[in-house]
């Protein structure tokens, strides 16, 4: 991963990535340990977490503030801990998913940044207080189930829970079993200058989304986000083929051709 140093920034060292590197974080993440899937299913998050965090569960509590969902405890950034509300661990299991996904990927691009002294005083001062508390807690206005990215001027505390939204739906959705799961309906397209494109089926659109839904786990919310960044509208063409038959030519890989704008962003 890169990271840039901004001057101007009240962060000491302030991370940004792009699009493609947490894209990429997520995906070596969950390959690390063998809990990629080959074919389309739930990403199994706590099991993850257990082998690849020292054996950590994600726990739940009565004891967050009111509105928090749950929260990255960074404290100790090589011991960290994962705490779940009462009601979102009872609750539905696609927000269950989102919130844990969304504070794994705190834990992952964002612990080492406690482990500078400085920065915990910094947060503190950014959020109008003194509380040197070493962690994230993220309630409703934090998780976005289809992340808008802030703007450059920003409370820079809002591009850090941007991030942990892109590493959220990257971990619930990866792009390959995206792609396998949706495929009786996409196609994919070559240009002159060689790029590949690929394009969905727009009457199946609605259809796609709640088999991506199901199929993974995850609300229909976050289901059309994903569909809409790895098959952008605008660019989708209309396609006469019925959904059970097979394209001529398959989408496969990782990221076909996205809008520049997604491409080129960074934070
Ligand atoms: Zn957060």
């Amino acid at each position: 991963m890169r990271s840039y140093y901004i001057p101007d920034s009240v962060l000491p060292q302030r991370y940004h990535f792009s699009r493609q590197d947490i894209e990429k974080a997520a995906r070596d993440e969950l390959r690390k340990v063998e809990c990629l899937p080959k074919s389309p299913e739930p990403i199994d998050l706590e099991k993850y977490l257990f082998r690849q965090h020292d054996k950590l569960e994600p726990q739940s509590t009565e004891r967050l503030a009111t509105g928090v969902l749950g929260a990255a405890d960074l404290a100790n950034p090589l011991k960290p801990a994962i705490w779940i509300s009462q009601a979102v661990f009872d609750g539905a299991p696609a927000r269950y998913r989102s919130t844990l996904a969304h504070e794994i990927g705190h834990l992952v691009l964002h612990a080492s940044l406690y482990i500078d002294e400085e920065f915990p005083r910094i947060v503190a001062r950014c959020r109008g207080g003194t509380d040197l508390a070493r962690g994230c807690q993220c309630g409703i206005d934090q998780i976005k189930e289809q992340p808008q990215a802030p703007l450059q001027s920003a409370h820079p505390l809002f591009h850090l829970e941007y991030q942990a939204n892109l590493f959220m739906v990257a971990m619930l959705t990866p792009t390959p079993l995206v792609r396998t799961c949706v495929e009786p309906w996409t196609c994919t397209t070559t240009r002159r200058d060689g790029s590949r494109i690929s394009s969905l089926e727009e009457s199946a659109r609605s259809e796609a989304v709640v088999l991506l839904a199901e199929t993974l786990q995850v609300s229909r919310e976050l289901a059309k986000y994903r569909l809409e960044e790895l098959f952008p509208p605008s660019s989708a063409q209309t396609l006469s083929r019925k959904p059970n038959d097979r394209p001529a030519q398959s989408a496969s890989g990782n990221f076909g051709v996205v809008s520049g704008k997604n491409q080129q962003t960074l934070w």
